[in-house]
């Protein structure tokens, strides 16, 4: 999920705020910090896209 940062201050907010919680600046960028969501990792991607490969090997041979 994409997180927004002051451009001010540098305050990381979870949501998108009409304005910032710490100094009350209107303009937030979208962040991508290292704690960004799991799909944000391309590792990550690539491990569920193996996961659904195998899964549907295994539907395919249950019915075989
Ligand atoms: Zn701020």
């Amino acid at each position: 999920m994409t997180k927004w940062k002051c451009d001010n201050c540098g305050t990381v907010h979870r949501s998108n705020p009409s304005k910032c919680r710490s100094c009350g600046n209107t303009v937030l960028s979208p962040y991508h910090g290292d704690e960004g969501g799991l799909l944000d990792d391309p590792r990550m991607r690539y491990g569920l896209i193996a996961l659904a490969v195998l899964l549907a090997l295994l539907v395919l041979i249950a019915v075989l």
